[in-house]
Formats: C-alpha cells, structure tokens, sequence
C-alpha cells in the first residue's frame, strides 16, 4: 500500500496548498499562518514559550510496511503533545516539514496529516507552517511543537526532593504488550487466550496513546508536582533521566505499579511478571512526577475530584542510595536499565 511505486510524483505547491485547504484552523492568536514567509503569532503577554521539536527517520523510528501513514503521523504529534504535557504547558502550535520518498503517494501523505491533526485537534493545537522537500530515500518527518505557560510556572525534571513521593497517571506497560501482540505472531497457548476486548484495548494503547496535556497542566497550576517526565522510553529509563537531574535516587515498589487488567492478562498469558513490561515500555506517555509528602494528600483528592487516574509508586531517596525496587517477595534490587537508545 504505502510502498507502491507512486503512479505521479507529487507536487510540492499544490500540496501545501491542499494541506492549509483541509488542515488551516483559525485562532485569535495568529497573526499569519501557512502562506507567508514565516508564520506570527502572538503570545498572551509575560508567557513563557515552550518549545519541543522531534525528528522521526523511516526505518529508525518507524516502519511503514506494518505501520500505517495515518498512525505514523498520529503517534508523532503525540509525542510532542506529551514532551509539552510533561512540562505542565498548554500546547497551542504545529510545525511540520516533511521529506517524501518517491514511493509515497499524495493520499499517504494526507493520511499522515489526518492522523498529525486528529491528536493535535482534541487539544486545539493549530497547524501554521512547515517545510516540503523529496527525499530519494525514506520518509523524513519532523515535527515542532509550541506551547505555553504562565511565567514561572513550568515543570521541570530537577526539583524532585528526599522524601518526595514518586506518582504516576493512567496505567504502565499497555504499550508494550500491544506492540508486542501486534508483532509476535506466536499462537496463544491453549486455554489462555486473551479476550477481544483485552487485545483490542492493549493495541489500541499503543497505536492510540493520549498525552496527558490535562494533567500536566493540574499539576503545574496546583503546584503539585515538584518535578516531571513523560513516559516515552520506559519507567526505568525515564525515572532515571529525572533522578539525575534532579540529583536524588529513588525507591519504586513494584507491587504498586498500575497495570491494567488486559495488561495483567496478557503478562499472565506470556508468564511474565507485568512490572517488566511496565519498567521497559516505551511509549505509554504518562507522567511521572514527585510531590512533596505535605501536598500528597491534596494532590490524591484532587485527582480524584478531577477522574485523573494517579498512583504512587515509591519513594525519592538520597542519591547514594541509588534507584532500586522492592520487588513483591521483599527483597531489593537495582532498577534495570532497560532504555531503549538508538546509537548503541
Ligand atoms: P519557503 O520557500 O520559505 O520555505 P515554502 O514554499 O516552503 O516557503 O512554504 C510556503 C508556506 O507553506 C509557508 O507558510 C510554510 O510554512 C508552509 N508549508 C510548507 N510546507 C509545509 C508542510 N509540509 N506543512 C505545513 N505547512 C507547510
Ligand atoms: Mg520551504
């Protein structure tokens, strides 16, 4: 599908100019949108600009013989949405540029747009401008993303304190065993197949994550949270990257990691225990943030109040103490490092 020899190669005018017709939204705050040189917005006076960019490589970062256009561009703008959540932010403009291999049709990349606009639209983010060149090979997808916030108000990962509790929202590791259904093509074994509905939700996990641009933007203006990270490499990973910044170790106890009934199942099914999916998955695109221990209270009445689903997983701890986990049956051990890195 996607890979087919296109039939006409594509035109670089006409289609910036069907991409503004289909996907060019107003907002009282830009000034000049797709069409000009560059594009002018204005920012609420005094804000601080937040500002992410990622750069997606065919092959590196996704695969379009299994993966469909839609989903690529879908997953892509979710990612930034997530980086721009995790730092309390509201995300508010897109950026797209775009290097198109010849064997990509015109309707693939409106797909791409389909799907870059379907997660940017429930969070009234706004596409204003990009950049269109061919690639002779490989689809090239970068995309920059710009939020946000009231002046002096952002989260940041360094701020986390000794003692601070360790939080997480919605449930870990769905991603992981959704991917790993949709690749793994090994038949169940008899009598412990998963229902639809648990396949389907765990697939659905991780072609369809939800960045937490709600609650990240909680936290920040209820100054609940000291420090905070998206979940895009794993728990392991990502809770290391806060710890250093923040300079302080940690101690997560695994019983207390949210795990979802599908994800539950699906662990039992492959006999695994669910906390290593939830320590090494990637892309679940929680938060993981700290809260001192005289706001936990108010921060668990408060997502209640609000439905936010937020679970408290461990502990901040003294650097030398390094990061650990209490494992179910008692005993301590380093947290692994199960990130995932793309030059190693
Ligand atoms: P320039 O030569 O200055 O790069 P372009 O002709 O590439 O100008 O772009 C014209 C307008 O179209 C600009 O507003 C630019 O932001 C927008 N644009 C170009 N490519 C894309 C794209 N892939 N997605 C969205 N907007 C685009
Ligand atoms: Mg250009």
């Amino acid at each position: 599908m996607a890979r087919r020899k296109a039939t006409q190669p594509i035109q670089e005018f006409p289609l910036i100019r069907q991409l503004q017709h289909r996907h060019e939204r107003r907002s009282p705050l830009i000034r000049k949108g797709i069409g000009d040189d560059a594009a002018v917005v204005s920012i609420p006076a005094g804000d601080w600009v937040v500002l992410t960019t990622d750069l997606l490589t065919e092959g590196v970062h996704f695969d379009l013989r299994t993966a469909s256009p839609m989903s690529v561009g879908y997953r892509a703008a979710m990612a930034n949405l997530s980086d721009v959540a995790a730092m309390g932010a509201t995300p508010r403009f897109l950026l797209v540029s775009i290097a198109i291999p010849p064997t990509l049709r015109a309707a693939d990349v409106h797909a791409l747009y389909r799907g870059l606009m379907s997660a940017c639209d429930r969070h009234e983010v706004r596409l204003i401008g990009g950049d269109t060149s061919a690639s002779h090979q490989g689809l090239f997808l970068s995309i920059t993303l710009l939020g946000t916030t009231a002046r002096g108000h952002a989260l940041f990962r360094k701020g986390a304190r000794v003692g601070d509790g360790i939080y997480v929202t919605g449930t870990l590791g769905d991603s992981l065993a959704g991917l790993q259904l949709l690749t793994n093509r090994r038949a169940p074994r008899r009598g412990t197949a998963l229902t639809m509905i648990d396949r389907d939700f765990l697939i659905n996990r991780h072609r369809h994550p939800t960045a937490r641009v709600r609650e990240g933007l909680w936290l920040n203006q209820a100054q609940l949270a000291a420090a905070a990270i998206d979940l895009s490499d794993g728990l392991s990973g990502d809770l290391r990257h806060l710890c250093e910044a923040s300079r302080v170790g940690a101690d997560i106890e695994l019983s207390r990691l949210p795990i979802s009934p599908a994800c539950q199942a699906y662990a039992n099914r492959q006999k695994i225990d669910p906390s290593t999916l939830a320590l090494a998955g990637g892309e679940d695109y929680e938060l993981l943030f700290t809260v001192a221990p005289r706001n936990e209270r108010t921060l668990e009445r408060q997502a209640r109040a609000r439905r936010f689903q937020v679970t408290k997983i461990g502990t901040i701890r003294p650097r030398r103490f390094g990061l650990h986990s209490l494992t179910c049956n008692g005993t301590r051990v380093p947290l692994p490092i199960t990130s995932y890195r793309h030059f190693t």
